[in-house]
């Protein structure tokens, strides 16, 4: 079952976007319960989590403490439009990233896309969780350097701005980030939108480029990993491992 975003608190606490006019055109409908009181900032860490390790939750849990979020809606993709079919079935996937959070409060999992039968595009995602939330709330996209260094591929990209703010995490392997060094038309929207401190960031329109703990884990290894039966052990939660063993999930290359 879909955590309900509108469950959540949305208050207007932020100064409003950069993309105002954009804004300005969306509906604000049902506002949340909560939406009296102040409420923080949304994090919403999308991915195939094929399967969820430690290095998903590190960033998200880093950004969390760094930006002062107060969810983090991990939102396992359906089928991922700018990349071949995830290796196992969303059940599977989303059962991992809740045995994965479960246990931290501030973490939530958001099952829209896998729900979905059609291509997860983010932009949809982030326009539905906008009209549940209301145009005030401040939400972050969290991005590993290598999916945020793709972002021109994917579908109405620019329009992601319009809908969050953008938070990106190093990660070892892809390229350091530093806003001079990235190419366009992506270093444009970065320099335009650099924020150094997350509190001169509204509800959507802001890009940080933030340090993590380098942990150079990816599914792809682990899967290689498992499939040749080498240990996975402290790359991922000892209850994801369980449910892999359990289910016999990536036993083959
Ligand atoms: P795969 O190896 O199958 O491509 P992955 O490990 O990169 O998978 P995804 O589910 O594709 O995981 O990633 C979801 C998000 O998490 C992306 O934004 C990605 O950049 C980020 N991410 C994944 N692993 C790390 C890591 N070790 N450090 C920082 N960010 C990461």
């Amino acid at each position: 079952m879909a955590t309900s975003a509108a469950e959540m608190s949305a208050a207007p606490n932020g100064e409003g976007g950069r993309e105002k006019r954009e804004g300005e055109k969306r509906a604000t409908p049902n506002p949340s319960p909560f939406a009296l009181y102040p409420s923080q900032a949304i994090g919403v860490m999308g991915g195939t989590f094929d399967p969820i390790h430690y290095g998903h939750l590190r960033l998200a849990e880093e950004m969390a403490e760094a930006i002062g979020l107060e969810r983090v809606l991990f939102i396992p993709a359906g089928q991922p439009p700018h990349r071949g079919a995830p290796r196992t079935a969303a059940i599977h996937r989303l059962e991992m990233v809740r045995r994965a959070i479960a246990g931290n409060p501030r973490f939530a999992v958001d099952a829209r896309e896998v729900e979905r039968p059609d291509p997860s595009y983010t932009v949809d995602t982030l326009t539905a969780l906008r009209a549940e939330l209301g145009e005030e709330q401040p939400l972050w996209l969290l991005l590993g350097a290598d999916a945020f260094l793709e972002l021109p591929t994917w579908h109405a990209w620019r329009k992601l701005f319009g809908l969050a703010n953008i938070a990106v995490a190093a990660r070892p392997g892809a390229q350091p980030l530093l806003s001079y060094d990235l190419r366009e038309p992506l270093k444009s929207e970065v320099l335009k939108r650099q924020v150094a401190s997350t509190s001169a960031a509204g509800p959507a329109g802001s890009v940080q480029l933030r340090q993590m703990t380098p942990l150079d884990i990816s599914a792809t290894a682990l899967r290689d990993t498992l499939a040749r039966h080498g240990s996975a052990r402290y790359l991922l939660p000892d209850a994801v491992l369980d449910y892999i063993h359990e289910h016999q999930l990536y036993t083959h290359p």
